[in-house]
């Protein structure tokens, strides 16, 4: 009997899916490791990456043909995320992902047939970049609690937003961003619409590029809207549901981090690898203590159990069967395995690993927002009690 051939967690690929995973390993090794640490140092990247991404058809690859993708499965857009944070540019997967694979399904699943034509084909060919702006310095978990209002102006024709909005991801490079509003601001949930709303707008405000201590090549801004006024065909899905179409998109959301995160800590543990075979102590290298190999096989361990359920979760995606709670599982386990795995990576640096020059350091400082954004994991362990027991 042949002895049976080592796991590899990308066996089941079809021979299309591993061309494709070339062309984005191509297009991490040709247009971004040259550039990444002149635009970590900037706090954003050029407009023209997301052209050059659009141009080699990584940019929401499976929307069909007729909206500008390419009409393959959900496993062809993760693989984007997936090179992208294996290779240590988990930034560049998170400005992506909000555009190409949140916004742009946002749209498509709740935008009308005009939204859907004169914003999707241009998305996924990277000429607009979408935002989507929830958080406001007063409401973060407690999107309830959000105070920008959306109210009828000219018999209802248009609406005008004030308020502002914070932490938004692609704030400064977006050309549009989805704002989630209050329209009827005494109905609590039943009051909260979402507008498409065009950076171009009298009133609208870009605030800082927000200081990060981690993911400095993806921009995050405040956002103002002083009396931006938008014509009802702005509304994104219905008017008062904005809550519930939230709730909707957001297991894409958490599939997006949940395989870039698995991906983050594998290709931090790649690094560590090499390293700690090479570096010697006490007249050995450092992989031949004990301590080394077992911390090693746990990580390893840690990783492939989290990568078969980051790649359940995308079978039951593209079988239209990924729930919410499954969906927090997968964020929730994924970026704490996530920042556990690059913290043990990190020590077995040593003191190289806390040096910026090394880029276990950028793992470490990048995963950590993991477990904020995208709804903390208290927010995830929530989600997922209620499933078991209710809501408290
Ligand atoms: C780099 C970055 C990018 C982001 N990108 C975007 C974006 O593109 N668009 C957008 O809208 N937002 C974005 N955010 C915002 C992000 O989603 C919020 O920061 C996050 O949801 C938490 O909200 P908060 O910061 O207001 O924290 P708070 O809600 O104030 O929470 C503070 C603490 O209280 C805990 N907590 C709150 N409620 C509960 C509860 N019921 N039970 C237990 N614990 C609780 C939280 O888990 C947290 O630990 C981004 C944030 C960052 C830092």
């Amino acid at each position: 009997m042949s002895a049976a051939r080592p796991y590899d967690y990308r066996s089941d690929d079809s021979p299309e899916l591993i061309l494709f995973r070339d062309t984005v390993a191509r297009f991490v090794t040709d247009e971004i490791e040259p550039y990444y640490e002149q635009w970590d140092k900037q706090g954003r990247v050029p407009r023209e990456l997301f052209k050059k991404a659009g141009e080699a058809g990584l940019l929401s690859a499976d929307l069909p043909v007729e909206y500008g993708g390419s009409g393959v499965t959900v496993e062809f857009a993760m693989a984007v995320a997936d090179e992208f944070a294996r290779r240590g540019y988990l930034a560049l997967a998170s400005m992506f992902n909000v555009s190409a694979d949140i916004v742009a399904f946002y749209i498509y699943n709740l935008g009308s047939e005009e939204q859907k034509r004169s914003l999707l084909p241009k998305m996924a060919a990277g000429e607009l970049i979408g935002a989507i702006a929830m958080t406001e310095p007063g409401a973060g978990s407690d999107l309830q609690g959000i105070k920008t209002t959306a109210l009828p102006v000219n018999g209802g024709e248009s609406y005008a937003i004030n308020g502002s909005k914070t932490f938004i991801s692609n704030g400064q490079n977006c050309d549009f961003v989805i704002v989630a509003t209050k329209t009827d601001p005494r109905a609590g949930a039943k009051g909260t619409t979402l507008f498409i709303v065009d950076a171009a707008l009298p009133g609208f405000k870009r605030g800082r590029n927000l200081e990060k201590i981690g993911q400095h090549a993806a921009d995050t801004s405040e956002l103002f809207f002083d009396n931006v006024i938008v014509p009802a065909s702005a509304v994104l899905g219905r008017v008062g549901n904005g809550f519930g179409h939230l709730v909707d998109e957001l297991p894409r959301e958490r599939l997006c981090l949940a395989v870039g995160g698995v991906a983050h800590a594998r290709g931090a543990l790649e690094k560590t690898v090499e390293y700690v075979s090479s570096r010697k102590a006490f007249g050995t290298t450092v992989a031949s203590f004990q301590h080394t190999r077992f911390e090693l096989a746990r990580l390893k361990t840690e990783v492939e159990v989290h990568q078969a359920f980051a790649d359940k979760c995308m079978r039951l995606y593209r079988e239209k069967r990924l729930d919410a709670t499954t969906a927090a599982m997968a964020k929730f386990a994924i970026s704490d395995m996530e920042c556990r795995v690059i913290d043990t990576c990190l020590q077995m640096f040593g003191g190289y690993g806390y040096m910026a020059e090394y880029p276990i350091s950028r793992y470490y400082v990048d995963a950590r927002i993991q477990r904020i954004y995208g709804g903390t994991n208290e927010i995830m362990k929530e989600v997922i009690a209620r499933s078991l027991v209710g809501r408290a």
